[in-house]
């Protein structure tokens, strides 16, 4: 699986970078190239009833899992930096999956949220603080935005100064005090629970997790473990973000595994596959 993950890696990185550029550049030309990454954001296709988005991301989601969320959701790729960051800590996920009971509350708890969220969205009321690119564009537009327009004017008094146009100045206007905090309140909670358990935002709150998790459930193809070649070792339940292998009983909750391939990745024995 290690190929996999490179390759997940190597995707998310395009995605997150290709994204956030696109929304910070007042230029207009970064949206040119790159805007059809918000185009591919589930929750913007289903409000823009872009039907054949959605039957692709539903469709990927049934080949090989939720691969959206690793690789195409901002959102979820800002958990991973987080969980990143924990590892050059040394910290690691405990081996053992969540507790049954937990477990419970978990679903019982993301299955209300998603229902709050689609009656509220058929109510009319405002759905961005649940909506996973709604919280990142926010952020980006509000807490990046500021600082992308002061590096624009630095490099542009810079380029006067030696005579080139190369960049214009522009008129950067903070957003109010208030959008800025509900941005930054939102990423401080998504980062302490990325800190605290991986992907339980995207397990408990999201409502587009709930979704891509019961399509996930009937994956064609889904990580596997070889109970000839399993040691029990434990090392792939430590490194799982969505903590969904149960090494004992050798199972692996589909509507949580994000697809990130990390467990395969440090499988020594060969035990851990991604097949049919
Ligand atoms: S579960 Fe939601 S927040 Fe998490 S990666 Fe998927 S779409 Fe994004
Ligand atoms: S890392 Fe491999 S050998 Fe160790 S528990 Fe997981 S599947 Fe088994
Ligand atoms: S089981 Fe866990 S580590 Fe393996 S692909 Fe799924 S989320 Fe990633």
């Amino acid at each position: 699986m290690r190929k996999l993950r490179l390759l997940r890696l190597l995707l998310a990185a395009f995605s997150f970078l290709g994204l956030t550029v696109s929304l910070l550049d007042f230029t207009g030309t970064a949206g040119d190239y790159l805007g059809w990454l918000a185009q591919i954001q589930f929750v913007p296709a289903v409000l823009s009833l872009s039907l054949w988005t959605v039957l692709a991301i539903l469709a990927a989601t049934f080949l090989f899992g939720r691969v959206y969320c690793s690789t195409v959701c901002p959102l979820g790729i800002c958990q991973d930096l987080v969980g990143f960051v924990r590892r050059l800590f040394g910290f690691r996920f405990p081996s053992s999956p969540l507790p049954g009971a937990v477990k419970t509350v978990h679903d019982v708890v993301r299955v209300g949220l998603l229902v709050v969220f689609v009656c509220g969205g058929f109510l009319g009321l405002h759905y961005g603080w649940l909506e996973p690119y709604g919280i990142y564009s926010r952020a980006a537009q509000t807490l990046l935005g500021p600082l992308w327009g002061m590096g624009n004017n630095a490099l542009a008094e810079w380029a006067a100064r030696s005579g080139s146009s190369a960049f214009v100045a522009v008129e950067t206007v903070a957003p109010p005090v208030c959008v800025m905090a509900v941005s930054a309140g939102t990423l401080a909670l998504l980062a302490a629970m990325a800190l605290w358990r991986g992907r339980v935002w995207c397990n408990t709150v999201c409502p587009v997790g709930t979704v891509l998790g019961q399509v996930a459930r009937v994956s064609l193809t889904k990580p596997k473990i070889d109970a000839a070649k399993c040691v029990m070792c434990g090392l792939c339940a430590r490194a799982c973000k969505a903590h969904c292998i149960d090494v004992e009983k050798g199972k692996i909750d589909l509507t949580r595994c994000v697809a990130c391939f990390d467990c395969g990745a440090v499988c020594g024995k060969g035990a851990l596959t991604w097949s049919n």
